[in-house]
């Protein structure tokens, strides 16, 4: 197959992977149900986990999700490569007491979650996912196909609206979703239907609201892709293919190949799920366990071990030049970019870098650089969390995108494959 091809192929599978997982429980569930296909085992945390030698496993944690590959010969001291990217996206999440309306229309009431682009969720047709905790014990998934819409009030209502739209975080952001009085309604009710359950069941609900839209491929020669939640499932898609390839193509032993798709990133990461929690190294130390490792064996493992930590980059605007380095200024398409910051916003080093190269060349993918201008303060991911709790040398990476945070947001079709290539080197084994 031609690269551009499969290019394109690996485009249209992630818009298919971005459809299945509207929230981040859903983007977890996903990612083990396409490794279980592939062959993986899935792990209860509860259970004692089976020695691990040849074996391949993932393990599903509220919005998290965890997958790796034991070489057959593993040794109490085989590195671990890490691919770590996050689940969660920005957007809103339903309140306690979620059904509101005022003048014959129903409404939903959300917070904001994360930061996102409030403008960019106007006038798009929205889903509502999220996971349903039972009077019975269980806790499933539910997703409603489109429910809502913020709509966004009339030029003609607000003269002034071209000089900058000012939206109030709680007045200007609660979306219709129906007609009627909210007394003889229940939102809650919708997401019970699709998930097939009796809504008198529901105890407990997460529920955020996802942009509806199918991911498109456009532009000249089909270079861009935009779809919702690219930030991060981007990422987490790419490591997905890039372990079942390495997998499928046979192992030999130097490295233990894993996924670490973390949830909340976009809330700091501090939770049982995320990147700042114990997750991680909870996996960790139960493979490392497994393999007969003492506390020594542990560490040494670590000392030669990789995390790529992987999440969206900026891509130089051409309409706004002057945010972006007067020099380093990526751009769609020409490759996976390699993250730094001088104040530890990245983890990216100079050893990393080398790293990164080699892997990129492994791969015969081309890469690009990002670093902030500096009166524009840099974000953050988890790269340098997952350094700081474990002491694995990080480096942070990601595909450029624009409209970084919106509803839709905008990357090129080439860099989504060649961010699946190199870390598919990474993962080489
Ligand atoms: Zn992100």
């Amino acid at each position: 197959m031609p690269a551009a091809s499969a290019a394109h192929s690996h485009a249209a599978d992630l818009a298919d992977f971005v459809a299945a997982s509207p929230s981040s429980y859903h983007a977890a569930e996903e990612v083990a149900r396409r490794l279980e296909d592939a062959g993986f085992t899935r792990l209860d945390e509860a259970d004692a986990w089976p020695t691990q030698a040849g074996g391949r496993y993932v393990i599903v944690r509220d919005g998290a999700a965890i997958a790796w590959a034991v070489p057959t010969d593993a040794t109490a001291t085989t590195p671990v490569h890490v691919l770590g990217a996050h689940t969660d996206s920005p957007g809103f999440k339903l309140k306690p007491k979620p059904t509101t309306g005022a003048k014959g229309w129903l409404q939903a009431a959300v917070e904001v979650y994360g930061g996102p682009l409030l403008n960019s969720w106007l006038d798009r047709e929205l889903r509502l996912a999220g996971r349903l905790a039972l009077a019975d014990g269980r806790v499933v998934l539910a997703a409603t196909g489109p429910l809502l819409r913020l709509p966004q009030l009339a030029i003609h209502l607000d003269r002034g609206v071209n000089d900058g739209l000012a939206l109030d975080k709680q007045t200007g952001t609660q979306p219709v979703w129906g007609l009627g009085e909210p007394e003889s309604a229940d939102i809650l009710a919708e997401l019970a239907a699709a998930a097939n359950v009796d809504p008198a069941e529901i105890r407990g609900f997460d529920a955020v609201v996802a942009d509806a839209a199918h991911g498109t491929i456009f532009g000249k020669d089909d270079a861009f892709f935009a779809s919702g939640r690219l930030d991060d499932l981007a990422s987490v898609h790419a490591g997905v293919v890039a372990l079942i390839e390495a997998v499928d193509s046979g192992a030999s032993g130097t490295v233990i190949p894993m996924l670490a798709a973390f949830d909340h990133e976009e809330l700091g990461s501090a939770s049982r799920s995320g990147a700042a929690g114990p997750i991680l190294e909870d996996v960790l130390e139960r493979i490392y366990a497994s393999l007969g490792s003492d506390a020594e064996d542990l560490r040494r493992a670590y000392t030669s071990s990789w995390c790529l930590s992987s999440d969206v980059g900026h891509s130089v605007h051409p309409n706004f030049v002057q945010r972006h380095d007067p020099v380093v200024q990526p751009v769609l398409g020409s490759g996976p970019i390699l993250k730094i910051n001088a104040n530890q916003r990245y983890a990216t080093d100079a050893v990393g870098a080398a790293a990164w190269a080699s892997w990129c060349e492994s791969a015969g993918v081309g890469s690009q650089e990002f670093v902030s201008n500096n009166a524009v303060p840099c974000g953050s991911t988890i790269g340098p969390i997952t350094a700081t709790r474990l002491g694995i040398r990080t480096v942070d990476v990601g595909i450029p995108i624009l409209s970084m945070h919106s509803a839709r947001e905008l990357a090129g079709v080439s860099d989504l494959y060649d961010l699946s290539r190199v870390a598919r080197a990474f993962f080489a084994i």
